[in-house]
């Protein structure tokens, strides 16, 4: 056991933690060592129907309660994540392995986004459609009711927050099952919404066997939404098992963010910017540069650049002062990019940096930072999300040719460009198919800005007003 990890695991249904009783466990490891550092209880069927009772419960309530106190309690909320900020990003390394500076940032922005999940809760407009004097029709917004929420491990606090923060906001209650293998940040973070007075049965937190907690919490009639944030495949068959109560659905699944380099850019400041994003949380990111399509006239020098800096991040463990990178989330994930690098060689791909295991790391889940050139549309990497720290690199000629590149698989998620011609930089915001879209930056997150993708990569947003929205359904009234 390591003294570092003081996540008070447990489930949390109905207001009450819960542990022991017999309960299945698993081990959290630590992704740096290799090693279990704790043991997580795993819900039973009948703690399924006692959280699925305790939300019905739990929205009848909430739904009830005046929109300025459910923003009284997200305030509060917020506070106590920044308040308890280091805790928490502590856990957040110790289960994920992200480098500290990176995990105390991901608790800033939950904090930000409670905030503004808080402003939301007090805007939840109807409007008043005109008709004869004397008459009128209504359209009311109402919470959609109890959502069943699943999210990933690449954000163990915020993908948490993104998920309960807009249900609460909208006035439903939640179910959320967070990744067992990053379960003790969502467990703290559910004690700060305990410990700012959030009623007990209007958020629940379960964890378990995925298929066996999602297909119980799907099939239920009091699910009337499901939220997911995962991989594509999972995504499409939660959405299969969702048709069958025709359930809401905000589906936020994975990319393969096409960067589009043009010879006109700020060629150090582009590389600068897009080695530190490309491998920030060791390339376990939905919306992470991907395929670098660079133009002909500064192709080599942008892969000889990308090559340099990337031999020289500092990879190890989270907690270590001067880190850059720190390990992989799990064992899965080393030996997906290795498979994906040994594909890309073969296909005839040029390794230019990394592309192995970490050299003396221990039992640690450590992949190298990895850069390919040339790499054939046809290798696997260029096809299936690597989600890892694997940069792609290939070149260009014309604005047509990068355009059809980036729109070239099934996905559409996030997109990057760099270009200092305005009328280009027009024309790829309009032609290149991803819900999000950076031009010169890497920065596409904020509470305010709608988050989510189009085609494979799912569809509903969160964040923004639309990410309250799609937890609201639309009544008509009409009056004569
Ligand atoms: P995975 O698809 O097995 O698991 C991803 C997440 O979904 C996990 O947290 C898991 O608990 C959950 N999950 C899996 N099956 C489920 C089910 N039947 N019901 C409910 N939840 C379920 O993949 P993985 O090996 O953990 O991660 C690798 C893949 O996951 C990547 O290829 C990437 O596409 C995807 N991913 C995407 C995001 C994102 O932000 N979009 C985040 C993490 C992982």
């Amino acid at each position: 056991m390591v003294a570092d990890y003081d996540a008070r695991l447990g489930l949390y249904i109905g207001g009450e933690w819960l542990t022991g009783d017999g309960r299945e466990t698993q081990d959290v490891l630590n992704p740096a060592t290799g090693a279990g550092q704790a043991a997580l209880p795993l819900a039973t069927p009948a703690d399924l129907d006692a959280a699925l009772e305790a939300a019905q419960r739990g929205f009848v309530l909430w739904r009830a309660t005046a929109p300025e106190a459910r923003a009284a309690i997200l305030i509060k909320t917020a506070a106590l994540l920044r308040e308890r900020a280091d805790h928490l990003a502590r856990i957040a390394t110790l289960e994920q392995g992200k480098i500290q500076a990176e995990a105390k940032g991901e608790v800033a922005f939950a904090a930000s986004l409670l905030e503004f999940h808080a402003g939301e809760a007090q805007r939840i407009y109807g409007r008043v459609l005109p008709r004869p004097q004397g008459t009128r029709s209504l359209v009311l917004q109402q919470p959609v009711g109890p959502v069943a929420a699943f999210c990933a491990w690449n954000f163990p606090i915020m993908n948490v927050v993104r998920k309960i923060a807009p249900a609460l906001a909208a006035g439903c209650s939640i179910i959320i099952k967070p990744s067992e293998e990053t379960a003790g940040s969502a467990v703290e973070v559910l004690r700060c919404f305990q410990d700012a007075g959030l009623p007990g049965d209007v958020a629940q937190c379960v964890f378990g066997v995925p298929d066996m907690v999602s297909r119980q919490l799907l099939a239920s009639p009091i699910t009337r939404k499901l939220s997911f944030t995962g991989s594509v495949p999972v995504g499409k068959h939660l959405m299969k098992l969702a048709a069958d109560t025709m359930m809401k659905t905000t589906m936020e699944l994975g990319g393969h963010g096409p960067v589009l380099v043009f010879d006109d850019c700020d060629l150090d400041k582009t590389l600068d910017i897009l080695v530190a994003h490309k491998f920030r949380n060791a390339g376990q990111v939905c919306v992470a540069p991907t395929r670098f399509h660079v133009q002909q006239g500064i192709y080599d020098r942008f892969a000889a650049g990308f090559a340099e800096r990337t031999k020289a991040l500092k990879v190890g463990s989270g907690m270590a002062s001067g880190t850059q990178m720190g390990p992989m989330a799990n064992a899965r994930r080393p030996q997906a990019m290795a498979d994906l690098v040994d594909d890309a060689r073969t296909a005839g791909a040029r390794l230019l940096a990394g592309g192995g295991r970490l050299e003396e790391s221990g039992g640690g889940f450590f992949f190298t930072p990895t850069v390919l050139a040339d790499v054939p549309l046809d290798a696997r990497a260029m096809n299936e999300e690597p989600f890892g720290p694997i940069a792609l690199i290939r070149p260009f000629e014309t604005v047509e040719d990068a355009v059809e590149q980036a729109n070239r698989l099934p996905f559409g998620l996030a997109a990057y460009c760099f270009t200092e011609n305005g009328r280009r930089q027009n024309m790829l915001g309009d032609a290149i198919e991803a819900g999000m879209i950076g031009i010169n930056t890497v920065k596409l997150s904020a509470p305010d800005s709608p988050f989510g993708g189009m085609k494979d990569s799912g569809h509903g947003s969160e964040d923004g007003p639309e990410g309250v929205a799609a937890h609201l359904v639309s009544k008509t009234v009409h009056m004569v």
